[in-house]
């Protein structure tokens, strides 16, 4: 097997090593700066909390493996883990709210829960506090979850190390990384404070020291390490003679989070962890320097001192939730150091620049034996079994990781980390960091602008709000409850109204593009896709990349501009990293082929003119043939639109006439002008997200990254049509052959909800004869078909007609399966 270097011994370093052994590769050395008995990082001091609640699937998933191998890592009678069980509080109705939509997420990922009133939280629980909180508040329920509990982490670091070494691991303690060899883009081993170790693979799994590891490669790792408080209060009354160990514990782990903290006994103490203070950003040149010899659990580097004076108003708020604290004092306290990223996920992944240098970092001991496993799946195989799409480490932009950015996002991230957050809930700051050409006359039409990947997007244009007069009374949607409502608005329904019955502009400019360039770029692309590509210029194909197993990696548009030029529409900057990759390969074995993949988003902008008059709006400011004869759905040629070089598209995400207009950054402003003028006297607008949201969902338009995944396959999620036939040789297409032979035992389903007013939002779990079969992933309510849609996951058994339940805040709302898509199936509008 290949050569592995570990660099760190913490819980995710070592549960690597054991992960790669188990496998069977036989030449890993792990190295770690500290002495291996006490390492001295995050590990060596966490409490072990484990939650394995997340609106994260994948993260999800990493948790319940972590418990499961945790739970059967022992030695001498005594496991890794101690199911206690973990309890959430509501202290508001907010937060009850939440806490009964938690629980719908945790079924949909196959984790047992429920939702205890108040006094069962108080059997469970007796030293909470059940009258009233300061503030008027009270305990109201909770959230249990019982297979949550605490990960004996340095314990199972030391049981980890003594696995893998009985399988042959070596382990350099005391030894620090130093530097990273490279030879030809390939890494080739680490220097050491003890010499070279030779390396076909590196993984740096150092924590927070995770984005110095990067600059040694030149690769901008983007975590925060941050100082988090935890601290042990002196012996209570209530607890003597519990718990036989210092450790010991039986009270489920406990979360206060409407003032920001977390408990767990520690034996007759009680622990406590608290994000209610300010966020504080740790200077890496000011880390305690502390010898091999003088490592303990109160002297170690990622250990700075405690600052009482942060902790003050949250040891107030602990003495009112629990009261018997009031008789003890906090015996210990220190400021933790932990990692903190832009989004909250972890990283992990390849250096894009660097091919066998790999990531795993900002992990939490929750998720580390799951994030060790994926890695190990990758590095073995290939690939992870578990969706790595939000932990990538290439999912995040170039400006994402840079220093302000990683450390503004990252201390806000801190700030809200226990807050009741709407999925649609936006960053405050860094706010406008990316803007389409259009953003000048977005703002004057009264844009409600939301973010992603840095940039803005327009969800709603608050001009159009007097459009709601004219309105007609079946295009009306239902009004939603206060809290699901927030960041959409009624508007989405005019703007709705107006693309299926006049004509709107849609800002596609955020959507990433790639041009790939070439006298092998038909090949690269060939190889890589699903589609059938070789086609003459001028033609469009929407196909898929798939992983070799057959998953789907993305789904892309490619566009045939000129022989040895293509236009993509790709996902994110993971297929950028990933293409780009596969083209730097191919050029270098085959100098004939080279092929270039460069990022053109920014460079360039697209608007999306859709609407049955839309052909009436382009004919006043273009003379190009754009009839069905001039421009078939699904081709593409060069335009000229009031004399601004376009690159028309004809397709169309929401399912109407209409074209995809490309242009360079420069003439952006010009053209959206252009066509707001000629398109006047038909009405035209501006719409957002919200309604393009609904009528893709109407027209079954499959969104990557929410309704399939890696995951998935083609055949399953409805997409069979993208696997061009006859088709060999590209890179999943073995897997794929077998997988179509194979019924699926899950399928991607639309549902309508019966009632026609319940808009879910995604995530909720359906049941099936009243048993949880699967959830769903996209939702918004369908305008033009007057109902609101979910797409789903469910049994392939299920099938149209079929009665299900969706379980919305705790009800369960009845829908229907049914067949897709919900709007003009026979395409003729798209054609039109
Ligand atoms: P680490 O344990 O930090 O290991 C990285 C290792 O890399 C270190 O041992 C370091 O010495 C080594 N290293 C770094 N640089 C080099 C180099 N150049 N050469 C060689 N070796 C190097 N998580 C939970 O899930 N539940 C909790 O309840 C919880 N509570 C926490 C409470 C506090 C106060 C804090 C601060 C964190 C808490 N965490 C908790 C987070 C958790 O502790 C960490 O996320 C986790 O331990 C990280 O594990 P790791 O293996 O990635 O990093």
């Amino acid at each position: 097997s290949p050569r592995v270097v570990i660099i760190g011994a913490g819980i995710v370093g070592t549960n690597l090593a054991d992960e790669l052994s188990s496998r069977g590769w036989n030449d890993i050395t792990v190295v770690e700066q500290g002495p291996l008995e006490l390492a001295g990082g995050s590990t060596s001091h966490a409490p072990g909390l484990v939650f394995q609640n997340n609106s994260s699937k994948t993260m999800t998933e990493f948790a319940t493996y972590t418990v499961n191998k945790l739970l059967s890592l022992s030695k001498d009678g005594q496991s890794c883990f101690n199911q206690v069980g973990g309890l959430e509080l509501a202290t508001t109705p907010e937060r009850l709210a939440d806490l009964k939509r938690k629980m719908g997420v945790m079924t949909s990922w196959g984790v047992e829960s429920r939702i205890i009133d108040a006094d069962e939280c108080e059997k469970i629980y007796p030293l909470l506090n059940t009258g009233k909180l300061t503030g008027g508040r009270e305990v109201l329920g909770g959230l249990l979850i019982p297979t949550d509990g605490l990960a004996l982490a340095a314990r199972a670091v030391q049981l980890l190390i003594e696995r893998s070494r009985e399988r042959g691991v070596t382990f350099l303690g005391s030894t620090t990384v130093t530097g990273i060899s490279q030879w030809g883009g390939k890494v080739t081993g680490v220097e050491t404070s003890s010499g070279v170790v030779p390396a076909d693979i590196v993984v740096s799994c150092a924590g927070f020291w995770g984005r110095e590891l990067g600059k040694l490669v030149g690769l901008d790792v983007p975590l925060l390490p941050l100082a988090h408080q935890y601290v042990k209060t002196t012996p209570l009354q209530e607890l003597q003679g519990v718990n036989d160990l210092p450790n010991g514990a039986q009270k489920p782990i406990l979360r206060y989070q409407d003032r920001d903290l977390y408990f767990r006994e520690h034996g007759d103490r009680i622990g406590i962890g608290s994000y209610a203070h300010r966020p504080m950003p740790v200077d890496m040149e000011q880390l305690p320097r502390v010898g091999a010899e003088e490592m303990s659990d109160h002297r170690m580097p990622s250990r700075l001192d405690f600052t009482l004076e942060d902790f003050a108003p949250a040891w107030e708020d602990c003495q009112d939730l629990l009261p018997a604290l009031h008789a003890t004092q906090i015996e210990d306290g220190f400021n933790g150091i932990f990692s903190f990223t832009p989004d909250g996920g972890p990283l992990i992944g390849e250096a894009p620049e660097l091919s066998g240098f790999f990531v795993a970092e900002a992990v939490w001991v929750t998720h580390s034996a799951g994030v060790a496993k994926a890695v190990a799946e990758l590095l073995t195989e290939g690939r992870s079994r578990t969706d790595l799409h939000g932990t990538e480490l290439s999912r995040f932009e170039k400006v994402q990781t840079s220093d302000d950015y990683v450390s503004e996002t990252s201390q806000q991230n801190f700030v809200e980390i226990y807050d009741v957050l709407h999925p649609l809930q936006p960053k405050e700051s860094p706010r406008d960091v990316r803007v389409s050409p259009f953003n000048v006359r977005q703002k004057e039409l009264g844009a409600f602008f939301l973010e992603s990947a840095a940039w803005e997007r327009p969800h709603w244009f608050e001009a159009n709000r007097a459009l709601l007069d004219e309105l007609p009374a079946e295009w009306q949607a239902p009004e939603r409850e206060p809290w699901a409502a927030m960041f959409s608005s009624p508007i989405s329904a005019a703007e709705a109204w107006k693309t299926r019955t006049a004509v709107a502009l849609y800002d596609m400019t955020p959507l990433k593009r790639l041009a790939v360039n070439g006298p092998g770029a038909q090949e690269l692309l060939h190889r890589l896709s699903t589609g059938n590509i070789a086609k003459k210029p001028g033609a469009v194909t929407y196909c898929l990349l798939l992983e070799h197993d057959g998953g789907i990696r993305s789904d892309v548009t490619v566009a045939r501009l000129a022989e040895e030029d293509f236009q993509l529409g790709v996902n994110s900057n993971v297929d950028f990293d990933y293409l780009r990759v596969e083209a730097r390969k191919q050029s270098a074995a085959d100098p004939a082929k080279w092929v270039h993949v460069t990022d053109i988003t920014g460079s360039t902008c697209c608007i999306g003119l859709w609407g049955p008059l839309a052909r009436e709006v382009i004919g006043k400011v273009s003379s190009d043939d754009l009839t069905n004869d001039g421009l078939k759905y699904f081709r593409t040629k060069e335009i000229s639109v009031g004399g601004i070089p376009v690159t028309a598209m004809r397709l169309s995400y929401v399912g109407e006439l209409g074209w995809e207009l490309y242009t360079t950054a420069e003439y952006g402003l010009k053209l959206w002008d252009l066509l707001f003028e000629a398109g006047r006297e038909h009405g035209i607008i501006a719409a957002g997200r919200g309604a393009f949201n609904s009528l893709r969902l109407e027209k079954g338009y499959r969104l990557w990254g929410t309704d399939m995944t890696t995951e998935h396959h083609p055949y399953q999620s409805g997409l069979g049509f993208s696997v061009a036939k006859d088709k060999v040789g590209f890179v999943g297409a073995e897997a794929l052959a077998a997988r179509k032979e194979q019924p699926a035992e899950k399928v991607l389903r639309c549902l309508t909800v019966d009632d026609g007013t319940s808009i879910v939002l995604g995530k909720e779990p359906v049941y099936v004869g009243g048993v949880a079969a699967g959830y769903v992933t996209s939702a918004a309510y369908g305008y033009s078909i007057r109902k609101p849609i979910a797409y789903a996951w469910l049994p392939a058994a299920v099938s149209e007609g079929d009665a299900v339940e969706i379980e919305y805040f705790g009800r369960r709302v009845a829908a229907t399966v049914s067949a897709e898509p919900l709007f003009d199936p026979g395409m003729e509008r798209l054609r039109g």
